[in-house]
């Protein structure tokens, strides 16, 4: 595996690459790496030749700065993960390659309601980040393929909506959700959980099932209210618990009406933010 930190290095090597047919994936992710992300590397690696994956706790992604201030960059134990997973290159930026003072690395998409409700609603300017940062990302390593996880269904609905504003020819590829034994979705945020709140979090992963059980047998509202409550009883302080269309993430009223259906949570486990969601009709 080959560890590049600057854009130069990275353009010689995607340009050799590209010459010699060579098909290339990319997963970007914050670092902090668990078995998730090294599950999207993996199949990353079974639909392409070549996998880059990038290690970017990027700035302008997070609206709270003491959430950026705390998020875990455990960079040595990340690069040793990545060893024997089938990764071959890793792109490690600083944040004036990503964002040089002399390149205007902005953009002016609008998803609309993709982005503004769940965790648009919560976390204002959080998506305009997540898609200028993988905007720069793909024109730096030209992927064929981009992995992402389903972990951030609304992210993935997000940066799909951007490849198609911008006429990308990338080729989005959502993976499964990696959970631990307990249900708990794996995450960078999870090793930051007292004792206390890591015990109780696999609530969160219940609550989803019990959704996808009753779903069709009670109301969407109730089963909502129903979470909500569930969630507060068991110490979580959730922000939202939706039920919504798997296309639009506008909110079900008659699961009747729409193909695909999907719940998405975020609750808060002390001081960490978890979020988690789960496909209640494929
Ligand atoms: P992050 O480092 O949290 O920005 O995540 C980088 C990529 O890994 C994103 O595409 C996430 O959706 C994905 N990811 C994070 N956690 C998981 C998980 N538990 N299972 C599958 N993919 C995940």
């Amino acid at each position: 595996m080959l560890i590049l930190r600057n854009n130069d290095g990275l353009s010689v090597f995607i340009a050799n690459a590209e010459k010699a047919g060579r098909k290339i994936g990319f997963v970007p992710t914050m670092g902090a790496l668990h078995e998730g992300h090294l599950a999207l590397i993996r199949e990353a690696a079974t639909l392409t030749d070549i996998v880059v994956c990038s290690i970017f706790v990027n700035p302008t992604q997070f609206n709270d700065p003491a959430d950026l201030e705390k998020y875990p960059r455990p960079i040595s134990r990340d690069i040793e993960l990545l060893h024997g997973t089938g990764c071959d290159i890793l792109f490690l930026p600083e944040v004036g390659e990503i964002y040089p003072q002399d390149i205007d690395t902005s953009l002016s998409i609008h998803p609309g309601r993709l982005a503004e409700v769940m965790e648009g609603e919560f976390r204002p300017g959080h998506f305009e980040g997540v898609m200028q940062v993988v905007h720069r990302l793909l024109d730096l390593v030209r992927p064929h393929i981009l992995v992402m996880g389903q972990k951030d269904y609304q992210q993935v609905a997000v940066v799909r909506y951007m490849l198609e504003a911008t006429r990308s020819p990338v080729q989005l590829h959502m993976s499964a959700t990696i959970r631990e034994a307990d249900g708990l979705a794996m995450s960078s945020r999870n090793v930051r959980l007292t004792p206390a709140f890591r015990a109780i979090a696999p609530v969160i992963c219940q609550t989803l099932a019990e959704a996808r059980e009753l779903i069709g047998r009670m109301a969407p509202q109730e089963i909502m209210d129903q979470a909500i409550e569930q969630l507060t009883a068991a110490g979580l302080t959730p922000e939202y618990f939706r039920i919504v269309d798997g296309m639009t993430l506008e909110e079900v009223s008659d699961p009747g009406q729409h193909e695909q259906i999907v719940a998405c949570t975020a609750a808060w486990a002390g001081d960490v933010r978890l979020i988690d969601n789960m496909v209640l009709r494929p």
